[in-house]
């Protein structure tokens, strides 16, 4: 894939990091719509958003103010000199879009899950010159936004990013959606020229948590942040919880801390390389070890076979659970990875015995 990054899309964007996308969860009227944007490019917002149409979870509440909110955002950019964004979901809100003069689309969370919303909008790019911006899914699916991504490219878009908005979970705690950062990094993995957006407010769903994970973003090495902000939040009629004022906008922007990608000092980019190549090596050491393990599990696993024995001993296996955990805790790791730990650890396990069990080898040739 060849994508054309944020800055070559044709926008005045400065060529700074992170890229600010900001302004209200929903265009509510025409004077919260031009002061919560205007607000929102005086803190450094470098692309303004609104949501014209809300998709949202339950029937009765506000599902935006419909195409009458277009020409709010549009002034809103003329007058800051800001490309503007929307969430589209059909097409009908594509061509209602375009013919608004709207600079860039963004395809949410709960369109991007749906490949027949995705492709019908793609056809209805077919041709067009526009940026898109790509959230994830809502279920931690990275295949699902890797083919949400291609779709558009296989239309003709080659102006992409992507958008990290967390995943959704039965019973979410603490944020209103799990980051699950691992996804977005192996999205990165695989598409290396996508430039990828983190979207704290809903990651987040309460503002308290936003400078930590806007943060983390960047830490992340993130490209750019899309927070919502709204002129008067408590009154917001969506997402009000999770929306800042342009002044806490602007004092979470001065709160970051930005890291630099990667030291200039030769001093620290030496003393980086002897660490990372010790790294390597107890890498190399833990693998070797895991294979000495699993030689031994196949063994158990032949001698069982031989015996007509069952794979899993459930009291073995809670007696290992248990002892490996508390070992794996008392050297300083978490019980939640001392839990995915080891579970990993069984699972290859029992997956090698299965596979011994159902091979042709019988009792006699072994
Ligand atoms: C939004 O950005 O307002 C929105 C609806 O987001 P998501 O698709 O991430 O839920
Ligand atoms: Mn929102």
């Amino acid at each position: 894939m060849k994508i054309i990054q944020i800055h070559n899309w044709g926008f005045n964007i400065p060529n700074q990091r992170p890229i600010l996308i900001s302004g209200p969860c929903s265009a509510e009227n025409e004077e919260q719509v031009m002061q919560s944007c205007l607000g929102a490019a005086k803190q450094g917002a470098t692309i303004l958003r609104a949501g014209i149409w809300k998709p949202r979870t339950r029937p009765d509440s506000f599902e935006g103010v419909g195409d009458i909110g277009l020409p709010w955002i549009k002034t809103a950019g003329k007058l800051t000199k800001l490309p503007v964004t929307i969430e589209v979901a059909n097409t009908k809100h594509v061509e209602l879009a375009l013919k608004s003069g709207i600079d860039i689309l963004w395809i949410g969370a709960r369109t991007s899950v749906n490949p027949f919303m995705v492709q019908e909008i793609a056809e209805a790019l077919r041709g067009v010159d526009i940026p898109l911006l790509i959230k994830n899914p809502v279920n931690p699916d990275l295949e699902l936004w890797i083919g949400a991504i291609e779709r558009l490219y296989k239309a003709g878009i080659n102006k992409i990013a992507a958008i990290h908005r967390g995943f959704s979970v039965y019973k979410p705690k603490p944020y209103r959606n799990l980051p699950m950062w691992e996804i977005p990094i192996e999205l990165r993995r695989r598409i290396p020229d996508i430039e990828i957006i983190c979207d704290p407010s809903h990651i987040c769903g309460k503002r308290a948590f936003l400078q930590d994970i806007s943060q983390k973003a960047l830490d992340l090495e993130f490209d750019g942040l899309m927070i919502e902000s709204h002129i008067n939040p408590d009154q917001a009629l969506s997402d009000s919880a999770q929306q800042l004022t342009p002044d806490d906008l602007g004092i979470l922007l001065k709160n970051l801390i930005r890291r630099k990608p990667v030291g200039d000092n030769p001093n620290f980019l030496a003393n980086i390389e002897a660490l990372r190549l010790d790294i390597d090596n107890i890498d190399s050491e833990v693998l070797e070890l895991i294979a000495k393990r699993m030689e031994v599990v196949h063994e158990i696993g032949k001698y069982k076979k031989e015996n007509g024995v069952t794979i899993l001993q459930m009291n073995r296996w809670t007696e290992i659970f248990d002892s490996r955990v508390m070992k794996t805790i008392e050297a300083g790791l978490s019980k939640e990875f001392a839990h995915a730990f080891i579970q990993c650890i069984h699972n290859e396990s029992i997956r090698k015995q299965t596979e011994l069990m159902s091979s042709e080898l019988s009792v006699n040739k072994t």
